[in-house]
C-alpha cells in the first residue's frame, strides 16, 4: 500500500499512490508544480543555506537545531514522487549516521543534552517516515536502512527511559514504521512514548508544559493546546497507537479533543493557532482574524489528523474539515509559481507587506509569501503533503469505494475502477466514469455545506446528503453517476463569541473561503462594509471570482480616534471583488480581509 497512513484496523482502508491518480486539475496542477518546481526550490535552497552541507560535516554547521528534518521532509517529497534526486541526497544523509545509528548534525557529542528543544526524536520522526514512504514507493534501499537503523537507536536507547522529545512527531512515524515492518517493538515504543507525556516527561520551560503537551497525559486532555503544530502531531500519533493497541478510550479522547478545538479554536479557513509568541493554540474563542497565526504546517497537520479519524471511524465530518484546510490552507501557501510560502496564514493584512522574494526570512511571521525562512518547516511539508496528495482522496470499506475529496483522477479498487470528471471547486458537478466494472458500491460524500445536493444514476436522480451517498449496482465499463453540489455562494456569520469579527460576515461558495484583496486602486478596506446580499460570479482565467455590494464610509485624520456617539455610516456605494482566498497575495503587496464589517 503506497500510502503515508495504513491502519490494520477502523472503519476504512486508505486508498494510496498505487490505486489514486490525478489528472490536471485543481489538485494534480499543483501536484504537477510540487514535482516541477517546489521540491527543485526546496532542494536549491537547501543547499544553499548549507543545512545539505551539514551532513557532508561542512563546518560550521548552519541553520536551526531541526534544520535536519527539513532534508528528510524533502527525501519524503522524492520518495512519494519518485524524483531522480533522492538517492544522492540519501546518501549524503547516510554518511552522517553513526555506528550506533545516531542520527544529528547539531548534537552528536552532546547527544539528549536537551530533549526539550533539542528536537533529536522529531528529526528521527521526519526522517523515519522519509524511510516508510520509500519502503512503499520502491522497496528497500540505503534510505529505508537508515530509518531503521534510527529507529533501532532510538528504541535502544529511550525504551525503558521515562523521557521524551519536546516536539512530538516521532511516535506516528513509529507506527507507520511498525505497520511497513511488522517489528513491534516499533509499537510498543510509541506507544510508551504517547504514554509517559504529561506525567511529566521534559522539564520545566518558560513557555509552560502546555506548550509541548507534557501538562497533562493525552487520555486525560479535553482540547488541543499549546503549540499547535506539537498538538496535533501529537493527536496523530496518539490516534496510530490506538488503532493498532486497540485502544478504544485512547481514540476518544482524541475525538473529543478534536471536537472541542473544531468547535471553539479553528478560523474560518481550518487554520489552527492563534498566538505568534508561541505558536501556539488560544482560548476558547480566541480566533483574531488580522492575529491568526494558522501556521501552514499546523494546517497540513490537521489534515494528517482528520484524514487518521475518518480512517478510524468513517465520519464524513472529518472529511469536511480537511476539505476545508486543503483548499484554504495547503493551497493558499504556495505562491501560483511554487516559489514562495505563506508560513502564517491570517485572515486580514491591513496594510500590503513588502515581497519577500529571493532572501531568506528570519520572520517567520505575518507578510507576503517568502522565498525561504529561517524555520523553513513549511515549504518543504508542503512537498511531501502535494505529494502524497493522492492517498487522502479516496477510501475502502470491503469492497465499496468510498471517494473523499474531488477532483479529475483515475480510482481503482478490487477490479472497479472510476474515471472522475470534474471542475472542482468551480463547478459542483462531479461525473465518475465507470472504465472497469463488478458487482458493488459507491459512496461519495457530500460535504456538510452542500444542502440541496444531487445524485444522479441509472436515469434517475435524488437527493443526496450531507454525509454520505451510495451508489449500489452491478456496475459495467460506460456506466456513470452524477454528484451535483450546490456551488452558490453564501455569507457566513461568526459565533458571537468570536468576538474579534462579531458585526462581521465571510463568503463562502464551495470549499472556498473568500476575501477581499485591494490592490492598487482598490477601495481601501479598512474603510469597506459589506451588503450581505447575494454576490455577482465573474470568471477570470478559469478562477470563480465574486463581486459584493459595499459602500465606502469616510474617514480624515483626527487627533483621537474615539467619540461620543455612533459614527455615520453613510458612503458612497462600491463593488468588492472577491478572491478565492487561496490565490490573494499573487498579484502583488495587498491589503486583504476575509470577515468584512457589515453595513
Ligand atoms: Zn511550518
Amino acid at each position: 500500500m503506497v500510502s503515508p497512513v495504513t491502519p490494520s484496523a477502523g472503519v476504512l482502508s486508505p486508498l494510496g499512490l498505487d490505486a489514486v491518480r490525478l489528472a490536471p486539475g485543481f489538485w494534480g496542477d499543483r501536484a504537477a508544480l510540487n514535482r516541477e518546481v517546489i521540491i527543485g526550490h526546496c532542494l536549491e535552497w537547501m543547499e544553499r543555506e548549507g543545512w545539505i552541507g551539514n551532513f557532508r560535516g561542512e563546518r560550521p554547521r548552519r541553520g536551526r537545531e531541526f534544520s535536519d528534518s527539513e532534508a528528510y521532509k524533502l527525501l519524503e517529497a522524492m520518495a512519494w514522487s519518485g524524483h531522480p534526486g533522492l538517492p544522492e541526497l540519501a546518501a549524503t544523509v547516510a554518511a552522517a549516521q553513526e555506528d550506533d545509528g545516531y542520527l544529528n548534525t547539531r548534537w552528536n557529542s552532546e547527544r539528549y543534552s536537551d530533549l526539550e528543544w533539542g528536537h533529536e526524536l522529531y528529526c528521527y520522526g521526519h526522517l523515519i517516515q522519509a524511510g516508510v514512504a520509500r519502503l512503499r514507493a520502491h522497496g528497500e534501499d540505503e534510505l529505508t536502512k537508515v530509518a531503521r537503523r534510527a529507529a533501532d537507536h532510538l528504541c535502544d536507547r529511550f525504551m525503558e527511559t521515562t523521557e521524551t522529545c519536546g516536539h512530538p512527531e516521532v511516535e506516528m512515524a513509529l507506527v507507520e514504521l511498525y505497520r511497513a515492518t511488522g517489528t513491534e517493538r516499533y509499537l510498543e515504543m510509541a506507544r510508551r512514548l504517547v504514554e509517559r507525556r504529561g506525567l511529566p516527561a521534559l522539564g520545566p520551560i518558560h513557555l509552560g508544559r502546555a506548550y509541548f503537551q507534557d501538562d497533562m497525559p493525552v487520555r486525560r486532555a479535553r482540547v488541543l493546546r499549546g503549540h499547535a503544530v506539537r498538538a496535533l502531531y501529537l493527536a496523530c500519533g496518539a490516534v496510530d497507537v490506538a488503532v493498532e493497541t486497540g485502544d478504544g478510550e485512547l481514540l476518544h479522547a482524541i475525538e473529543e479533543q478534536w471536537e472541542n478545538t473544531v468547535a471553539r479554536r479553528t478560523h474560518l479557513t481550518g487554520g489552527m493557532g492563534s498566538r505568534h509568541s508561541d505558536e501556539a493554540f488560544g482560548e476558547d474563542f480566541e480566533l483574531p482574524a488580522d492575529r491568526a497565526y494558522s501556521e501552514t504546517c499546523a494546517g497540513i497537520a490537521s489534515i494528517m489528523l482528520s484524514h487518521r479519524l475518518l480512517l478510524a471511524t468513517g465520519r464524513t465530518r472529518y472529511a469536511d474539515l480537511a476539505e476545508r484546510t486543503m483548499y484554504n490552507v495547503l493551497a493558499t501557501s504556495p505562491a501560483l509559481d511554487g516559489r514562495s510560502f505563506f508560513y502564517a496564514n491570517p485572515l486580514h493584512m491591513r496594510i500590503p507587506p513588502e515581497p519577500r522574494e529571493g532572501v531568506v526570512d528570519h520572520t517567520s511571521g505575518v507578510g507576503l509569501r517568502s522565498s525561504w525562512y529561517d524555520v523553513s518547516c513549511c515549504p518543504n511539508n508542503i512537498a511531501r503533503t502535494l505529494a502524497s496528495l493522492p492517498a487522502y482522496l479516496a477510501a475502502a470499506d470491503g469492497d465499496a469505494l468510498h471517494v473523499h475529496h474531488y477532483a479529475p483522477a483515475e480510482i481503482g479498487h478490487r477490479g472497479l475502477t472510476l474515471r472522475l470528471e470534474t471542475d472542482y471547486p468551480w463547478s459542483g458537478t462531479v461525473t465518475a466514469h465507470v472504465v472497469e466494472g463488478r458487482p458493488g458500491r459507491i459512496v461519495l460524500r457530500v460535504p456538510s455545506w452542500a444542502q440541496g445536493a444531487t445524485l444522479t444514476h441509472g436515469g434517475t436522480t435524488r437527493p443526496a446528503g450531507p454525509g454520505n451517498v451510495t451508489a449500489e449496482a452491478d456496475w459495467r465499463p460506460g456506466d456513470r453517476i452524477r454528484l451535483d453540489l450546490p456551488m452558490a455562494s453564501r455569507w457566513t456569520f461568526p459565533d458571537r463569541r468570536v468576538d474579534a469579527v462579531r458585526g462581521c460576515a465571510a463568503v463562502e461558495r464551495g470549499p472556498l473561503v473568500y476575501c477581499a484583496e485591494s490592490v492598487a486602486d482598490d477601495p481601501p478596506l479598512a474603510l469597506v462594509k459589506a451588503l450581505p446580499e447575494p454576490p455577482a460570479e465573474r470568471e477570470r482565467d478559469g478562477v470563480v471570482e465574486l463581486e459584493a455590494r459595499a459602500c465606502l464610509v469616510p474617514a480624515g485624520d483626527v487627533p483621537w480616534p474615539y467619540r461620543d456617539g455612533h459614527p455615520d455610516a453613510a458612503g458612497r456605494e462600491v463593488t468588492l471583488r472577491l478572491v478565492p482566498y487561496h490565490r490573494w497575495g499573487n498579484r502583488g503587496p495587498s491589503s486583504m480581509r476575509v470577515w468584512l464589517p457589515l453595513s
